[in-house]
């Protein structure tokens, strides 16, 4: 098994799945299909590209070797690791990427396709991957990974293909300790961005390196005690949208503008003589196919940004709630227990639940793509008032 070092270290709180996954590189239960599942934050990618590493390890996933370290920087040439939000991952890639994965690997051990968000395939990509997955070549594993939160997101059938590895909302015990041992934080500084990611590492570990992040979180827990009128709420409204456009707008700026310019580059640019406007025609739709698609990739980012904002929203009135009972749980913002208890010294219980709900509908209401500004500024007067 492995000890300190091993690839497996990465993974936060999830023992059972380093037992399953160090077992399964060792060839106990090793199958050409897995599934990674697992709510937001809990590490199935990482999961992932660690059972590459330990399969293409001589040693079960050391963690020291070449073959574990080119796996873990993404330039093992027998691992591929795609994300469909990379935005080219149409039915025609995904062929190319499974023919590619049907090759010998160089190394001996495993030709490796990671597939990230395996839930945001196209569906002619999916029913694609899912061929491949049915008939996979002799040395070919398939990992694939999605979110547990929405079952119905990943075909049955795929899921019925795969051994299904599910992760654990890690404790945030154990993300404080990654927090201290990886990026140097002091105990207390730890555990408070532990609790405040809620079990999202991801989550915790940007909190705890990014001055902007704790900014946008402090912003966000003053909501509450800032909602004192309908303009008020109006304000907070607006100013809680634009600061998830803001954050979103930098996550992809540069890419968006790598990927225009590579497709540029790829249709030539002009052209004369028989077919020139054809060819013309043809540029043009797919310039727009890929601002299209880029155009829904950054909503996703704003909404995705929109949404850990309103969870943090509501843990400040879940917390209120317990300050009130007295219960004996743990806070999810410890620092922010002198305003909690003060909300809790104000509102009702009732109140304080009606102030939740009314987050989760702004949530679903957003979700079924009602337009956040309208979700938003509808939550904030029930806020206010309720
Ligand atoms: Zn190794």
């Amino acid at each position: 098994m492995n000890g300190a070092g091993g690839v497996f270290d990465e993974l936060v709180g999830q023992s059972e799945a380093q037992r399953v996954l160090s077992e399964a590189a060792r060839g106990l239960g090793m199958t050409h299909a897995w599934l990674f599942t697992g709510p937001p934050g809990s590490g199935r990618s990482t999961a992932a590209v660690a059972f590459a590493a330990a399969l293409q390890c001589d040693d079960g996933g050391c963690g020291e070797c070449h073959s574990c370290r080119t796996v873990l920087g993404g330039t093992h040439p027998d691992v591929t690791r795609v994300i469909p939000e990379g935005l080219s991952l149409g039915v025609d890639q995904v062929r190319t990427l499974i023919l590619e994965a049907g090759r010998a690997p160089t190394s001996g051990h495993w030709q490796i396709l990671i597939v990230e968000d395996a839930d945001r395939l196209t569906e002619a990509a999916a029913n694609a991957l899912l061929k491949a997955v049915e008939e996979p070549p002799a040395r070919t594993a398939f990992l694939l990974c999605a979110p547990s939160t929405n079952p119905a997101e990943v075909s049955v059938t795929i899921r019925s293909r795969c051994r299904v590895l599910v992760l654990r909302q890690p404790p945030p015990g154990a993300i404080a300790e990654l927090l201290v041992a990886r990026d140097g934080l002091d105990r207390r500084e730890a555990e408070l961005y532990a609790a405040a990611a809620q079990g999202h590492v991801g989550r915790a570990r940007r909190l705890a390196t990014d001055a902007d992040a704790r900014v946008r979180r402090h912003d966000v827990l003053q909501i509450p005690r800032r909602l004192t009128g309908l303009g008020a709420c109006f304000t907070a409204a607006v100013e809680l949208i634009e600061a998830a456009e803001a954050e979103a707008a930098g996550t992809y700026t540069e890419r968006s503008a790598a990927e225009k310019e590579a497709l540029e580059t790829a249709l030539g640019k002009g052209g004369t003589g028989k077919g020139a406007s054809k060819a013309a025609r043809g540029s043009a739709a797919a310039m727009k196919e890929l601002e299209k698609r880029q155009k829904t990739r950054d909503t996703r980012a704003q909404r995705d940004s929109l949404d850990r904002a309103l969870v943090d929203l509501a843990a400040f009135y879940r917390d209120a709630l317990a300050a009130g009972f007295g219960a004996r749980v743990p806070p999810i913002h410890p620092d922010m227990a002198e305003t909690t208890r003060a909300a809790a010294g104000k509102l009702s219980a009732e109140s304080l639940l009606r102030r939740i709900d009314a987050i989760l509908e702004c949530r679903k209401a957003i979700e079924a793509n009602v337009r956040p500004r309208i979700a938003v500024e509808a939550m904030m007067t029930k806020l206010w008032q309720v």
